[in-house]
């Protein structure tokens, strides 16, 4: 049950434990929709108590208030006005909250028939949570909003458990399912970055997963039955009115159970409408580019490492003019692809566009004009539409038709073709009847009327006819009456009390109540100076102006209803045209990014090459331009040496500030800019497809989960290591810079073998351990690298040129004191330096590289024997022990030391 109820309290005299009605009914209507925040509505506002109204009052900065008493104790109250209640909504929305928007469903003035005291019938319309939202207002337009179900399997004895992933966007229509391991779930849930997770109840408690929930916002923990796979494809097959959910493809079980408790979920939450989803669509594990949730940080691919959207690679390449588009770009980013062909095949279609600019810039000028089609048939399928939904309809078919025109070609790209085929797949006539029904100017809400054309319906048109004339037939009617009764003084006016009524100065109100007029004109009200009558003729013309605008309303409801009706039988077709049109505008936004840019289209292939040449940092040399600066492209090869199945490293060493680290991110960049089918920031590149990529930098601070910077670089290093293959790209930034030297330097020392041979994958390696330089002699495929710079009267100058060899010194004084320390101190840092340069740190480096047997033979050795000491120290829990038995302990474990010794 509900825990925000309130509780009862201590020992509350009689009369205090009397509840209002009203403290009934929100008490009976909060514990039946537990988890949210309720929007209670009292007349112009919602408003919230208890437990709800401090969070909300604290999540809003509202005033929090009270209001009566609830069982002797202060009802805490806010409220919010409902007018800028969206505002409000997307708020609580954004920070992970649910909110149940509870109305009023009857006038009170019936509640007020049922008796004085009785209180206004109430009850929830709709559960609002991050991931089942459908308006423009509480969405982003440029990204997905998505809600995953996970569904965990139960594993084979003690293998680590499988998921199934199941995500779909209500406001789009998209659907897909997918299964993962353990190992790469947090990896799937970075790339899609869901609005709303659900998990099982017990899911949810496993305190293996709890880190991992705790990262995201809105992960809400639902009944068991919702992941429950017995009626797992029942409920599916239901919720697309299918006989079999096997119609739409072969689903694993866990990945039936996710897609299942996701439609019930939404279900659920829309309170039984169905929004029109695509059947869910399959996507395998190793067809994506993997990339963890570290990595993806760190190369800001969607958003810096502050958060802000502004300085991302997405926001530096998007050239999309559609909002689709937009989304779809950013999906495509998010997850590159893994298959050589597919790749090609997006590629095609960037080329097709870029080698014809006429052609693509007319595509981009219809496409501005595209409204946000999957958006609006989703407002449409939950009857949440209006009619600049079914005109969003009508201007995307426009679109579509002179889309259609731009792609007519007779070698179009296979990916291009498909669509061109789409956007010719919605029968005509459903353009033409919605611009010949619709009107030019539409209102937001069908309930005010106005949206159909004149002329299209002719009941509508006298219904309006007899609304609009009702003046002239008002007036008609007072020359009449003035003419026939001969008062000239005669007025025929309104008022909200009497309605239409007819008035004479009170001198000739006695003409009207005699004889000759008295049946006609019936007395209403006496004033000071003026008489009121009415007529039944007037009262009939009244009641049907009236009658009017109500019916010209209804009737304009009923052909919204039979527009959007057929709109959704044409569904499937049309959310074909919006992804159709979705992609045209990534394959020419792409293009346009390629020529504006000078970008060219990467080799992408299944060898194991990474050449790269003229590459640069699309983000950096953005900002440089913004400044001024000219951005200094590098080349980098990590293709394996022929007949190896293993990759190259590269090892970078430079001062601070030279360009490693945007050297690096450069090359990973370019990977995924590659693999998501884009052209690339280079001159020419050549890419065997990368199954996986990482990218760490050392030090880095993750406060927020409250491990220690060392201790999180050390942790995400173990996890390339462990994961990492021949085919996966390795960036790693001054690994082992937090902590001491020596420390530091044996932990890079070791990785760098580890990757070399173990791992053999393509990397890059920077590091300010310059003693690292000398494993080139012993790992054959280490290179090693350096950012140039120069000194010049004692000043660096940063070349940011990449080359072979490797830095002569670090130059960190130069930097130093390029960043303002004062003279003194710089000066005396010279000395020190130069002090310890004459005692040769490198010396004891150069005779390890001799001395130390290679990694392979350590790595095989170091697998550990079993040691009797170690596990009876193991074995030993010291908050268990007696002081007695802790002496014991001791001897035990001396006698243990010293046998071994023998
Ligand atoms: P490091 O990692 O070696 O300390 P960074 O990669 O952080 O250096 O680069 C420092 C700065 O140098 C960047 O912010 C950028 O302004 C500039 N820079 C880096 N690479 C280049 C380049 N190739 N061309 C021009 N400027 C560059
Ligand atoms: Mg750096």
């Amino acid at each position: 049950m509900d825990d925000r109820t309130p509780s009862t309290g201590t020992a509350a005299p009689a009369d205090a434990a009397r509840v209002t009605p009203l403290m009934e009914q929100y008490v009976e209507i909060k514990s039946a929709n537990p988890g949210s925040l309720l929007f209670y509505r009292m007349g112009d506002f919602y408003e919230l108590f208890f437990e709800d109204a401090e969070i909300a009052s604290r999540a809003l900065g509202i005033v929090l208030t009270k209001r009566g008493k609830h069982l002797g104790e202060d009802i805490p109250m806010c409220g919010v006005p409902v007018e800028k209640s969206d505002d409000y909504l997307h708020r609580l929305i954004a920070q992970g909250h649910r909110v149940a928007v509870c109305e009023q469903t009857e006038d009170p003035a019936e509640a007020k028939k049922r008796g004085a005291k009785s209180i206004v019938r109430r009850s929830v319309v709709r559960l609002v949570t991050p991931g089942t939202l459908t308006e423009d207002t509480l969405l982003e337009a440029k990204r997905n909003n998505w809600l995953m179900a996970i569904a965990r399997g139960r594993p084979a004895s003690d293998a680590a458990p499988t998921f199934g992933l199941g995500w779909l966007d209500i406001s789009t229509g998209e659907f897909h399912v997918a299964e993962t391991d353990a190992a790469r779930l947090a990896a799937e849930i970075a790339r899609l970055e869901p609005g709303e997770i659900i998990v099982a109840d017990q899911v949810h408690d496993d305190p293996e997963l709890r880190a991992l929930w705790r990262t995201h916002a809105a992960v809400v923990p639902v009944a068991k039955e919702l992941f429950d796979g017995a009626n797992a494809e029942r409920r599916l097959a239901e919720y697309f009115g299918v006989a079999t959910s096997n119609s739409f493809g072969n689903f694993t079980r866990l990945e039936l159970v996710a897609a299942a408790a996701a439609v019930t979920y939404v279900e659920r939450t829309q309170l039984g409408k169905r929004p029109a989803l695509t059947p869910p669509v399959r996507e395998h594990g190793d067809t994506v580019l993997s990339i963890d949730a570290a990595t993806r940080a760190n190369l800001e691919l969607v958003r810096t490492l502050s958060g802000d959207t502004r300085g991302s690679l997405l926001a530096v390449v998007d050239r999309t003019v559609t909002a689709s588009g937009a989304r779809l770009l950013a999906t495509r980013l998010a997850s590159p692809l893994t298959d050589p062909a597919a790749i090609n095949a997006r590629l095609d279609g960037v080329q097709f566009f870029l080698s014809d600019s006429p052609r693509r810039a007319r595509g981009r000028m219809a496409l501005h004009a595209a409204p946000d089609l999957s958006r609006a048939l989703a407002r449409l399928s939950l009857q949440r539409g209006g009619p600049r939904d079914l005109a969003a309809v009508r201007d995307a078919l426009d679109v579509a038709r002179t889309m259609a025109g731009a792609l007519s070609h007779p070698d179009l790209p296979t990916e291009l073709a498909a669509c061109a085929k789409s956007l010719g797949a919605v029968d005509p006539e459903l353009r033409a009847t919605l611009a010949e029904t619709l009107a030019d100017e539409l209102p937001l809400s069908k309930a005010d009327g106005g949206f159909i054309r004149a002329g299209c319906d002719d009941d509508l048109d006298a219904a309006r006819k007899l609304r609009d004339d009702s003046r002239q037939v008002i007036a008609g009617l007072q020359s009449r009456y003035a003419d026939e009764t001969a008062i000239r003084a005669l007025k025929i006016k309104h008022n909200n009390v009497l309605g239409f009524f007819i008035e004479v100065p009170a001198s000739q109100g006695d003409k009207l109540l005699g004889a000759d007029f008295r049946a006609q004109f019936i007395h209403r009200q006496t004033m000071a100076g003026a008489m009121r009558f009415a007529t039944t003729e007037l009262g009939e013309i009244e009641g049907r102006i009236a009658s009017a605008g109500d019916r010209a309303i209804q009737l304009e409801l009923a052909i919204f209803d039979r527009l959007s009706a057929a709109v959704l039988s044409a569904i499937r077709p049309l959310e074909a045209v919006a992804d159709a049109l979705a992609r045209v505008d990534v394959a020419a936004a792409l293009a346009e990014l390629a020529e504006t840019e000078n970008w060219t289209r990467p080799e992408v292939d299944s060898s194991l090459a990474f050449l790269i040449e003229g590459a640069r940092h699309p983000v950096v040399e953005d900002s440089l331009r913004r400044d001024g600066g000219p951005f200094v492209p590098n080349d980098c090869d990590l293709s394996g040496p022929d007949g190896d199945k293993a990759g190259r490293i590269w090892l970078v060493t430079g001062p601070n500030m030279a360009g490693k680290s945007t050297f690096l991110r450069q090359n990973a960049l370019i990977a995924i800019m590659a693999q998501m089918g884009a052209y690339v920031p280079a001159r020419r590149a050549h890419i065997g497809v990368v199954d996986r990529l990482f990218s760490r930098v050392g030090a880095a601070d993750d406060l927020a989960r409250g491990r220690s910077t060392f201790m999180v670089e050390m942790v995400e290093t173990a996890a390339i290591l462990n994961q990492a293959s021949a085919r996966s790209l390795v960036i790693l930034d001054e690994i082992g810079r937090g902590t001491a030297t020596f420390d530091g330097l044996s932990i890079a020392w070791a990785t760098l073998e580890h990757l070399h041979e173990t791992n053999r994958c393509r990397a890059l390696f920077a590091t300010h351990f310059h003693e690292l330089t000398a494993l080139s002699a012993r790992l054959k495929r280490l290179v090693n690298t350096t950012v140039r710079v120069k000194e010049y009267h004692g000043d660096v100058v940063f070349l940011h040129e990449v080359a072979a060899g490797v830095a002569d010194r670090s130059y960190g004084v130069q930097v130093a004191k390029l960043a303002g320390l004062p003279p003194a101190v710089i000066e005396r840092a010279r000395i020190v330096l130069a002090e310890l340069e004459a005692s040769d740190r490198a010396a004891p480096v150069r005779k390890m590289i001799d001395d130390l047997p290679l990694f392979s033979a350590a790595s095989r050795a170091a697998q550990p024997a079993t040691d009797p000491l170690l596990e009876a120290i193991a074995a030993l829990d010291p908050d268990a022990l007696t002081p007695k038995e802790a002496l014991e302990s001791l001897y035990r474990l001396k006698g243990l030391a010293s046998e071994r010794k023998k």
